[in-house]
């Protein structure tokens, strides 16, 4: 374990001079180096960099929030030094001529970035063993995975490579790795933070958000990249508020949403039950109160994503052709057109190649509506769902994924039982809301494994989503648990 393995503690650690910024750097980095082998949560790092970054923190030369904090980002995020692989061989050899704005906001806050964490090639999946490079073992278990599609980025902070990361979340990817491996993510508003940087996979669905121990952290993380960016036209204009000065306020008069149609949802483990029953028993003990809310468009909610997502995929992964962005075949080849089919062939792994083949198909013409334009209605109705619901209650609390994290290779044979894994987190995309995980207790037995509870909110609550979250952090300890893998000596 890092000595300062939260955000917050290491920044006031580096503060009050505790350790030194060259010093945490120096035990992260070690630990990505010796360590970082077996489990894989990074593609690459800049080592160098990073500690010229932190001499900096401890020449009193970069100041702020984030001042000496480790911190790694998911590899779909642009960044003007090494590369932005995507986890594809389409974008092996990618370097970005450019940061992402969530990039200059960690660094103009003093953050030390130590490296691109691995993920689902282009974000597809919910186990990162869609990269194209390596799976991603979670370290509660390493036979398990992480989640995905950050399923890096988690891993990363749960094995204590860096304090904090960054994800990306278009139908759950930051939520449910934040879950599989003890931790606390947020995917934010549509619109709350800059998409500027973050390689497109649904543009109508994509969100970057904080993943850490702590809420507090999350906090912390969003304050520093949350606010308009011109950059982004989808940004918000408004100034987001401050996340982290009322977080301790518990909030008065709580109501609390449980999704009637979630009850209905096959294949929830009954331990994950039993935890989430638990949480909505403290709640109630600090005074809220339970409502039974409606969202009767639960069932088409994975049917929906799964026209939407691959649509606005195919048409955003339509540049890598070998000419404008990616990998171009070395093979011999007749014209332009077998040049683009080549290279495309060999750029895109199987998954992303099945969703860009569904996302053309339900966008030809003759099948458009039946397809793409059903599900833009469906999209309509869910998010009059929530509008409904939030009538009702101020948040909704739901399992984040139906299970703890599953085996590795046990979901790989068959596409839709990875897809049924999003059943609670892809609406919250469809209907632009925020949601965030937050550990709400273990598994039995002899690797205890995380799970996670998700909490909704209407449009720009993240401020009232954090204090909730925080509310049931300030009275148990789930937060403060870490995987023992140091300990554990090998994969089978
Ligand atoms: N698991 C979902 C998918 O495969 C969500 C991925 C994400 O949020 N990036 O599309």
């Amino acid at each position: 374990m890092l000595l300062y393995d939260t955000v917050i503690s290491a920044r006031d650690a580096v503060r009050a001079k505790d350790i030194s910024a060259v010093e945490l750097t120096r035990a992260a980095l070690a630990r990505i180096e010796e360590q970082d082998q077996l489990l894989g949560a990074f593609n690459s790092k800049d080592s160098a960099r990073a500690l010229i970054q932190a001499k900096a923190v401890d020449d009193g030369e970069r100041t702020g929030p984030l001042a000496g904090v480790p911190i790694a980002i998911k590899d779909n995020i642009c960044t003007s030094w090494g590369t932005t692989t995507c986890s594809s061989k389409m974008l092996e050899n990618f370097r970005a001529p450019y940061d992402a704005t969530v990039v200059r906001a960690l660094e103009d806050a003093g953050a030390v970035i130590v490296g691109k964490t691995n993920l689902d090639e282009f974000a597809m999946g919910s186990s990162t063993e869609n990269s194209a490079f390596k799976i991603t073992r979670n370290p509660w278990d390493q036979k398990r995975v992480p989640g995905g599609s950050s399923g890096g980025s988690a891993a990363a902070v749960a094995a204590s490579r860096c304090c904090g990361a960054l994800g990306s979340d278009t139908g759950g990817s930051i939520r449910q790795p934040a879950s599989f491996c003890g931790l606390v993510g947020m995917k934010p508003t549509y619109g709350r933070v800059s998409r500027y940087g973050l390689v497109a996979f649904a543009s109508s669905l994509d969100q970057i958000g904080p993943m850490a121990w702590t809420v507090g952290d999350c906090a912390q993380v969003l304050n520093v990249i949350s606010g308009h960016d011109r950059k982004d036209s989808t940004s918000v204009r408004d100034a987001a508020p401050d996340y982290i000065a009322n977080l301790e306020k518990p909030i008065d008069r709580l109501r609390i949403g449980v999704v009637k149609e979630f009850q209905a949802i096959a294949g929830v483990d009954p331990q994950v039950k039993s935890a989430i029953d638990a949480a909505i028993k403290k709640y109630q003990s600090l005074g809220a109160e339970i409502v039974e809310v409606s969202l009767p468009h639960t069932d088409y909610g994975i049917a929906a994503y799964y026209i939407i997502a691959p649509c606005e995929a195919s048409s955003n992964l339509a540049r890598y052709d070998g000419v404008h962005f990616g990998h171009r075949t070395s093979e011999q080849v007749n014209d332009i057109v077998e040049l683009f089919s080549k290279s495309r062939a060999e750029g895109f792994g199987p998954e992303v190649q099945r969703r860009i083949m569904i996302g053309t198909y339900a966008l030809s013409s003759g099948y458009y509506d039946a397809y793409y334009n059903r599900a833009l209605q469906i999209r309509t109705l869910i998010r009059r769902d929530f509008d409904e619901a939030f009538r009702q209650c101020d948040v909704i609390l739901s399992p984040t994924s139906p299970t703890p994290a599953f085996k590795a290779g046990e979901k790989t044979a068959d596409p839709l039982q990875m897809y049924l894994v999003d059943v609670f987190t892809v609406t919250c995309n469809i209907a632009g809301i925020p949601g965030i995980s937050v550990p709400c207790g273990f598994t039995s037995g002899a690797n205890p494994l995380p799970i996670g509870m998700q909490l909704l909110g209407p449009v720009f609550s993240e401020e009232k989503l954090l204090r909730v979250a925080r509310m049931f952090e300030a009275t148990t300890d789930f937060h403060k648990r870490r995987p023992v893998m140091d300990i554990q000596a090998s994969v089978e």
